[in-house]
């Protein structure tokens, strides 16, 4: 072959690789979003419609770990990969050598930061194959921001109700244009403290996203997201959906207008990036976990949903144990972080108690309270939850026990409200949907998985992200599958 074809063939194919490098990926994470409110069919063109209508949406997709919430969620999204490797087992867990709860996103160092956050991350991987590569995370919660942004995120920046502006942590590069931004937002009076924090009736409406919304604005805008040197990742979790479900449930008011806000931001925000990025983008969108309707609306009582209270159900785990080992002054569970109890390893020593033999003894025991599906050891075998709780299982941080709620069984007293963490279908299932450039467009109904969206984004943006346990590439989504 001559030398100049040669030549010339490497500068073709160097022409096509730049060409078809993404110059944005995007992950948008909706806190508390259930699969349907994608389908709403009263919303005007320019959010979920357009999603729905130009993307791969998977109509059947599912996280495999439990506690279905928050932390664990986002980690899956952010890793592809479940706890038992990212170790994000839950928002708080028992540190079993400190005697006390740990937050997800606590920090020994930098008080709060990605210290917990174990595994390969989406991010990271970006950053690692590409110097140049630049990622921005924000979210109203500092675990949204922090847990997808991975350890070497270029800002991660989240909401603080307590000064009413957005902040970051000392891990963290702090942006100058943050405190001029954060005196605009002021003005607006979305958030105003009062009290010494945000009130609670605030953060629970559309206005918690629309202050986000403003923040994205900025961020882009001032950081040039979308025309870096090499591709920028922007990652974005919207938590007003979760704090409206809490105290409102699904079905009410406050639920309707929250959905129609944040479909028009989506809207916004799907306009703002093919601007910014000159329309070269791959964007994934899903949720952390759903929810289960509220027993006092019609959804919740044609499933036959009930309630119990916290602290009743804590007491009865706890009185199930002391009534066949009753210990004098202790507890048996010292700590109780559904699914995860963690249990009173020096007390069963001292009553000559085999640990293993006890914890299975413990788990038949507390398997008849009344509201659970079951309680398991980590090791279980023949279970309906084997494979959740070995996905979710981390020997350091995970509980002696998995105890699994049962199905529409709510725990929480605050009516209307809702919440979730179980492993059933209406916590577990969420949307996944895949859009912009080398996107397949059409709805795929065959059953995928939370974590298959990190090794399909990177796809998208031209990286080799392998699938962990559970998760596949869905080729489904790409226009071109390689
Ligand atoms: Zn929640």
């Amino acid at each position: 072959m001559p030398v100049s074809f040669l030549f010339s063939a490497v500068l073709v194919l160097a022409a096509a690789s730049a060409q078809a490098a993404v110059r944005l990926g995007v992950l948008v994470v909706v806190d508390q979003m259930r699969p349907e409110y994608l389908d709403r069919s009263d919303l005007p063109d320019g959010g979920f419609r357009r999603l729905r209508r130009e993307g791969a949406v998977f109509t059947n997709a599912r996280h495999l770990h439990i506690p279905t919430e928050t932390a664990p969620g986002h980690a899956a999204l952010s890793t592809g990969r479940s706890p038992a490797v990212h170790g994000i087992v839950a928002n708080d867990w028992y540190d079993r050598a400190a005697g006390s709860d740990t937050y997800c996103v606590a920090d020994s160092v930098y008080g709060i930061g990605p210290e917990h956050l174990r595994g390969p991350t989406l991010a990271d991987a970006l950053k690692a194959s590409d110097p140049k590569a630049r990622v921005f995370a924000v979210s109203g919660k500092d675990r949204g921001a922090v847990i997808l942004g991975g350890r070497k995120a270029d800002l991660a920046l989240w909401f603080d109700r307590f000064t009413g502006e957005f902040t970051t942590s000392s891990y963290y590069r702090r942006p100058s244009w943050l405190a001029a931004f954060n005196a605009e937002l002021k003005k607006k009076n979305l958030l105003p403290v009062k009290d010494g924090r945000v009130p609670k009736d605030l953060i629970a409406s559309p206005a918690y996203d629309e202050a986000l919304d403003l923040l994205v604005e900025a961020l882009v805008a001032r950081e040039r997201v979308g025309r870096g040197a090499s591709t920028d990742l922007l990652l974005v979790s919207y938590s007003g959906t979760d704090l409206i479900g809490h105290r409102y449930g699904l079905e009410r008011p406050e639920m309707d207008a929250q959905l129609k806000s944040l479909d028009a931001i989506m809207g916004r925000l799907l306009a703002r990036l093919v601007r910014a990025s000159g329309g070269s983008l791959a964007l994934a969108f899903s949720a952390d976990h759903g929810a289960i309707p509220s027993p006092e609306d019609p959804a919740g009582k044609a499933l036959g949903v009930r309630r119990l209270n916290w602290e009743k159900f804590g007491a009865s785990l706890e009185s199930a144990l002391q009534a066949k080992w009753p210990l004098k002054g202790a507890a048996w569970i010292v700590s109780n972080q559904l699914p995860h109890l963690y249990l009173n390893r020096r007390a069963a020593e001292a009553l000559g108690l085999e640990w293993h033999d006890f914890l299975d003894q413990a788990a038949k025991v507390l398997s008849g309270v009344d509201g659970l599906a079951g309680v398991y050891l980590p090791d279980s075998k023949g279970t309906p939850f084997d494979a959740q709780i070995r996905r979710s299982y981390d020997p350091g941080r995970s509980g002696d026990l998995f105890a699994i709620m049962g199905q529409n069984v709510l725990l929480g007293d605050a009516a209307p409200g809702t919440s979730h963490g179980s492993p059933w279908d209406y916590d577990a299932r969420v949307p996944l949907v895949f859009w912009g450039r080398g996107v397949l467009a059409g709805r795929v109904d065959a059953p995928a998985a939370a974590v298959d969206l990190a090794p399909t984004l990177g796809r998208l943006l031209g990286l080799d992200y392998p699938p962990g346990d559970g998760a596949a590439v869905r080729t489904e989504a790409l226009a071109v599958p390689r």
